[in-house]
């Protein structure tokens, strides 16, 4: 092969090696016979070369990762529908339930007698909830400002309501009248009760109240 017809092949300076003969010669640990040259591109190649594993690296964490919250969510999407479910259950059979004594037995809905299958509970801010030992349906005192739309998200619980709408005012009238007829079911259970406080701000005990209230209005009975 003459020298003309090798260079017509191959554009590259006769002599230069390679990037893959370079980094064949520095994986053999045949580097003794590398210029100075040669030897920079060596390290210069070894650092794309790295870069390159960093970031096959970060993209492969970053697909599990997303595998992981991919699974996690899909979790908790079957978690939510179970728990709605759930919560479906309950008030199908809340709404059946006559939250009364008697009946036959294997219908705990059912109920029969005329004395109700209720608790009476007073609760530490001296109001009444009343619960069904048969269905677990509670009625609690409705509260308007759980009725009402917020306006300023609270800072250290000091969110702004406006004014009841008259379907939210419609609402809340309508669970006070239901929690009200469920204070007066008629029971032969023992009414129970809790440490009541004894209030002591100077506003008529408004404050003190409310505070009371507002701790235990998203207790359950359960
Ligand atoms: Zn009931």
């Amino acid at each position: 092969m003459s020298e003309v017809q090798d260079n017509q092949n191959d554009p590259k300076p006769r002599g230069k090696k390679s990037n893959a003969d370079l980094l064949a010669l520095f994986e053999a640990g045949d580097t003794d016979n590398l210029t100075t040259d040669e030897l920079t591109r060596v390290d210069a190649l070894l650092a794309l070369k790295q870069r390159k594993l960093d970031l096959e690296d970060v993209t492969g964490r970053i697909d599990d990762r997303r595998k992981k919250d991919e699974s996690r969510y899909s979790a908790f999407r079957s978690r939510g529908r179970e728990l709605e479910k759930t919560k479906r259950d309950q008030s199908l059979q809340q709404k059946h339930c006559q939250h009364s004594k008697g009946g036959s037995g294997h219908n705990l809905a059912e109920g029969t007698d005329v004395y109700r299958s209720v608790i009476k509970h007073i609760m530490p801010d001296g109001n009444k909830w009343v619960r069904c030992q048969r269905c677990g349906a509670t009625w609690k005192k409705p509260y308007p400002q759980d009725y009402a739309t917020i306006v300023k998200p609270g800072e250290g619980g000091s969110a702004k309501y406006s004014p009841l709408t008259p379907a939210q005012q419609e609402k809340y009238d309508a669970d006070f009248k239901e929690w009200q007829e469920a204070c007066a079911f008629k029971t032969d259970n023992v009414e129970s009760s809790g440490i009541t406080f004894s209030h002591t701000s100077e506003d008529g005990n408004v404050t003190a109240r409310n505070f009371v209230a507002e701790v235990y209005r998203d207790v359950t009975l359960r």
